[in-house]
């Protein structure tokens, strides 16, 4: 049996840096096929994430927002359009919206096209799957071979080769890892996310692996990126923001908004009016102010990593990275401990 590792069973171990200033260093990442992100960081197209705000301000940020699906064609094709309205000349336009692999997809790949969609996302739960070397050959035709299409999600490397080999240019990388998932608990698969990442990062083929879900902060960012991972696309950590869809909400003096899984029974009721299966959960986050200033925040701390690591850049931080596994003793003295102690 194979032992995988995630983000709290390992480090990364400091080096020797030179670095004098995190304004040395570069965040960009070039995710194929004309995908460059000046930051390597993607909203997750959920209805409780990514709309037109969202992916606006992810945009000017240096990252971007993928628009999610769980509306009619219309209502995300002018999400798309207004975003690239919205976003100056002078900013990199990098605007994504998510397909499925059955019923209106290709209709709704065409109007997104039309709209002005940068690249597109086929976003299902389990992407290893007949239903999608359908979709990607069915997209593939739409677009010409430099179009960036996103496809996911898999576990393995051997996902990433398929997806790849199907028409993919990025593969969303994780089963079962989402901070709202339930799929290791309904159904028992999956792999940990950093091992996933660790995988499917060997590949061979030019596709660039987004590592999704399960990052809850700057140093997983840092560590998905040291192992082999070209972006990061993130819920939880982007949900509790005021570019958010839905209404913040007050509890005991404190500030939230809502934030579930869509394929949780909340979500599957309110896009299709019914559930069957369930993989997610409904949950809710803290209400922490703009996403410019969280995005701010991350980019600081993720430089900081790179430093940590003497990498100027992401080619170097993937190359100098030494990972080291931490013990459970390791990891509670990882985390800030005074709490926990006894005196
Ligand atoms: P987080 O950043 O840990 O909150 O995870 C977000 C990721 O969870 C998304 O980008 C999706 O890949 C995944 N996801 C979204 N909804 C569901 C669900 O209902 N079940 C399982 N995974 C989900």
């Amino acid at each position: 049996m194979h032992r995988s590792l995630s983000y709290d069973d390992v480090l990364l171990v400091p080096q020797f840096s030179d670095i004098k200033s995190r304004s040395e260093v570069d965040l960009g990442s070039n995710l194929t096929n004309g995908l460059f992100l000046d930051t390597p960081i993607i909203s997750s197209p959920m209805d409780t994430v990514t709309e037109e705000a969202m992916a606006t301000v992810m945009a000017v940020e240096g990252g971007c927002g993928i628009i999610h699906r769980y509306n009619t064609i219309d209502q995300q094709a002018i999400m798309v359009s207004n975003v690239v309205q919205q976003v100056s000349d002078h900013v990199r336009l990098n605007i994504g919206a998510a397909v499925g692999v059955s019923g209106d997809y290709i209709e709704r790949s065409a109007e997104l096209i039309k709209s002005g969609v940068t690249f597109l996302c086929i976003d299902i739960a389990h992407g290893h799957h007949t239903l999608m070397q359908d979709a990607l050959r069915n997209i593939r035709k739409m677009v010409p071979d430099s179009f960036h299409i996103m496809a996911g999600n898999v576990a393995t490397l051997q996902g990433v080769t398929d997806l790849a080999d199907w028409g993919a240019t990025s593969v969303r990388c994780n089963i079962g890892g989402g901070s709202i998932c339930s799929t290791r608990i309904q159904t028992g698969h999956g792999l940990p996310g950093l091992e996933t990442i660790f995988q499917c990062s060997n590949t061979d083929r030019d596709v660039a692996i987004i590592a999704d879900g399960g990052i809850r902060n700057a140093g997983d960012i840092v560590k998905a990126l040291a192992a082999g991972a070209d972006a990061v696309m993130c819920g939880s950590l982007l949900a509790g923001t005021a570019e958010a869809p839905g209404e913040i909400f007050r509890e005991n003096g404190v500030a939230w908004k809502t934030y579930r899984g869509m394929a949780s029974k909340e979500a599957q009721i309110k896009w299709r009016g019914a559930y069957s299966s369930f993989e997610g959960v409904s949950s809710r986050v803290p209400y922490r102010g703009h996403v410019d200033m969280i995005m701010a925040d991350l980019k600081q701390n993720i430089k900081s990593g790179f430093s940590y690591s003497g990498a100027r850049n992401l080619r170097q931080l993937q190359t100098r990275a030494i990972f080291t596994q931490q013990t459970s003793a390791g990891t509670r003295e990882s985390g800030t401990h005074i709490n926990s102690r006894k005196w």
